[in-house]
């Protein structure tokens, strides 16, 4: 009986083994878009036939391989980027594992043309199903054009769960504009069925190729940001809160140029963008995560797509801190005109000045006229606040809805507003204020109000007596668990008090719990917000109306209550249309 564990005959083991790297066309596209910045290249070209299923194609201009290296660069763990495993933790380029060439060649029809500068003739390789078939010297220009053609011919159950043309160009697309937008310095372009998509030429600023990928519309509404501690640098670009996208893919992250994903960075932004975009919408984030080497493990994914910091709580809080610092509430409060920023000027991502939300306005702005009717404009171009926009495009509010929504009507149809998340916005912003500048009305009891709380509380409470107190809660322990409630916030009902100590203290204790500490202020903030918000179910008199609106009037129409619930909701003419069947 022949013995039940064999070794793999080596064509097996091969293409196991490339399965890991060679996933799909776009796989290609990466691993050899990536080699080609590991050998400096200027200049990348990468040309596909039908998706990547027919052929791919990837011409550079860098330092080309030796002629008698060439088949080297082909052998499994063959790689000119590492020389022994400490070297693992110092690794400065895309490629280190030497096995992205081999993979390729095991499951397709390779075809290797490189010179090196000093060299008059280049070498070609040709290659089918891992076999090398032929070396031969060629004349072809300095760099290195590596073609893939009939990817897993060899692998039929492989070949037929390709997808349609248009999903394989798709994911192509995908690895190109995230190593483009890697290396602003290094022009790009990418061609499909001999039309060309892209073409980027190399700039020293990434202004131009933000601009370029993302197209103007957006690019308008990127702020960039920077931000060091120590031996990390975060810096990039975040969207206004008038942008916001149904699916997370506008937000690249990058680790030491690497484009990577982790779930721990991609919460941060979410996190950061928590109070000023809806909920399930995500912002576009370009974020740059500069660490040392050995801070960051880049070997423990097989196509390098994740990465293993050695101290993520510290990423996480800088990230968080990073893009937050952009999406400061009171930003958002004190518009002003955006400044002109100087496209033309080189410069890397650290160099501009990080801008503030606060220097720059929502692209949809709500701004008020006064009437007898509440009427409150919505302005478009942010830098244009004149009379005739205003006379073009304003709402007219047309009453309430079971006393919880404001119904309205603008030229683009009708607004919806969400009375208590318009009013808890609003009051949420006033306290951050006050509490800034030590200003929180309070009023004094007579009598204080006492709160017997379990050990728990009592011991969150006296942990955070300063906090409180900085919110305009005047409290002193007069027992074990005993407290004396002396002043409150002068907006919060009387027989609320109780009820929103209490309520604070576990959302203090959840987020001790989740080590975010630093957001304990923040959620008092929301607590004493929500409290004093007009609640649903109220009817508002017709100059209450007119005061919320005014009060609305700075903030976009994606704007969010602080819990992240939207504040507007634009039913569009053209909805209405169809609606109708008018259309
Ligand atoms: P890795 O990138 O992990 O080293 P690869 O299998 O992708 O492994 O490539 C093997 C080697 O071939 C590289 O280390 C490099 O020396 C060489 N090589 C591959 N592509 C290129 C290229 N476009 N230009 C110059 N050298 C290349
Ligand atoms: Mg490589």
């Amino acid at each position: 009986m022949p013995a039940k564990i064999q070794v793999l005959p080596l064509h097996v083991s091969q293409v196991i083994a490339a399965g890991e790297v060679v996933e799909r066309p776009a796989s290609v596209v990466k691993e050899l878009m990536e080699n080609a910045m590991d050998a400096g290249s200027t200049q990348v070209i990468v040309d596909l036939g039908g998706g990547g299923i027919q052929f791919i194609r990837v011409r550079d201009d860098g330092e080309g391989i030796e002629p008698e290296e060439v088949s080297s660069a082909l052998q499994r763990h063959a790689t000119s980027k590492i020389r022994k495993a400490e070297d693992l933790f110092a690794i400065e380029t895309y490629g280190f594992r030497g096995e992205a060439l081999p993979s390729i060649a095991s499951v397709s029809k390779m075809t290797i043309q490189t010179r090196v500068r000093h060299s008059m003739s280049g070498t070609r390789v040709l290659c089918e199903g891992g076999e090398i078939r032929s070396i031969d010297e060629v004349g072809c220009p300095v760099g290195t054009e590596v073609e893939v053609r009939d990817i897993f011919f060899n692998i039929p159950v492989k070949r037929r769960f390709l997808k349609s043309i248009r999903a394989e160009l798709h994911h192509g697309l995908n690895h190109f504009l995230r190593l483009s937008l890697a290396s602003p310095r290094v022009a790009f372009k990418f061609i499909h069925d001999g039309r060309v998509l892209h073409d980027f030429f190399g700039a020293e600023s990434p202004h131009i190729r933000l601009e370029a990928i993302f197209g103007k519309e957006i690019y308008d509404d990127l702020r960039d940001f920077s931000f060091e501690e120590g031996e990390i640098t975060i810096s990039g670009f975040a969207s206004l809160p008038s942008i916001s996208r149904r699916s997370a893919d506008g937000i690249y992250l990058y680790v030491n140029q690497r484009f990577v994903r982790d779930r721990m960075v991609h919460k941060a932004i979410v996190e950061a963008y928590r109070h000023v975009i809806p909920t399930g919408r995500f912002p576009v984030v370009i974020l740059n995560i500069k660490v040392p080497p050995y801070a960051v493990d880049v070997n423990v994914h097989p196509t390098k797509a994740e990465v293993k910091f050695r101290d993520p709580e510290r990423i996480f809080q800088a990230v968080y801190g990073a893009v937050h610092s952009l999406n400061e509430p009171n930003g958002l409060a004190h518009p002003a005109t955006p400044p002109e920023e100087d496209r033309t000027i080189p410069g890397d991502f650290k160099q501009t000045p990080p801008a503030h939300f606060s220097a720059v306005l929502p692209s949809a702005q709500l701004s008020f006229r006064t009437g007898s009717e509440a009427v409150f404009s919505v302005v478009r171009d942010p830098s244009v606040l004149k009379e005739d926009v205003e006379e073009k495009a304003r709402v007219r509010i047309l009453g309430q809805i079971q006393g919880t929504y404001l119904i309205g009507e603008a030229e683009e149809g009708l607004i919806l507003i969400d009375q208590h998340a318009a009013h808890e916005r609003i009051l949420f912003e006033r306290y951050k204020r006050q509490y800034e500048t030590h200003s929180v009305p309070m009023v004094q009891f007579l009598i204080p109000i006492v709160l017997e709380l379990t050990a728990e509380d009592s011991f969150l409470l006296s942990s955070y007596l300063e906090e409180f107190h900085s919110t305009g809660f005047e409290i002193d322990q007069v027992g074990e668990r005993d407290y004396a409630l002396r002043s409150a916030p002068s907006l919060i009902p009387e027989k609320d008090l109780k009820e929103i100590v209490q309520e604070i203290l576990r959302e203090v204790s959840s987020l001790r719990k989740k080590g975010r500490e630093g957001q304990i202020l923040h959620s008092i903030l929301i607590s004493l917000a929500c409290h004093s918000a007009i609640r649903a179910n109220f009817a508002l008199r017709g100059e209450e109306i007119e005061e919320l609106i005014r009060n609305l009037s700075v903030y976009s129409l994606s704007a969010t209550c602080p819990h992240g619930r939207p504040i507007f909701y634009v039913l569009s003419l053209d909805e209405l249309a169809k609606q109708f069947k008018r259309r």
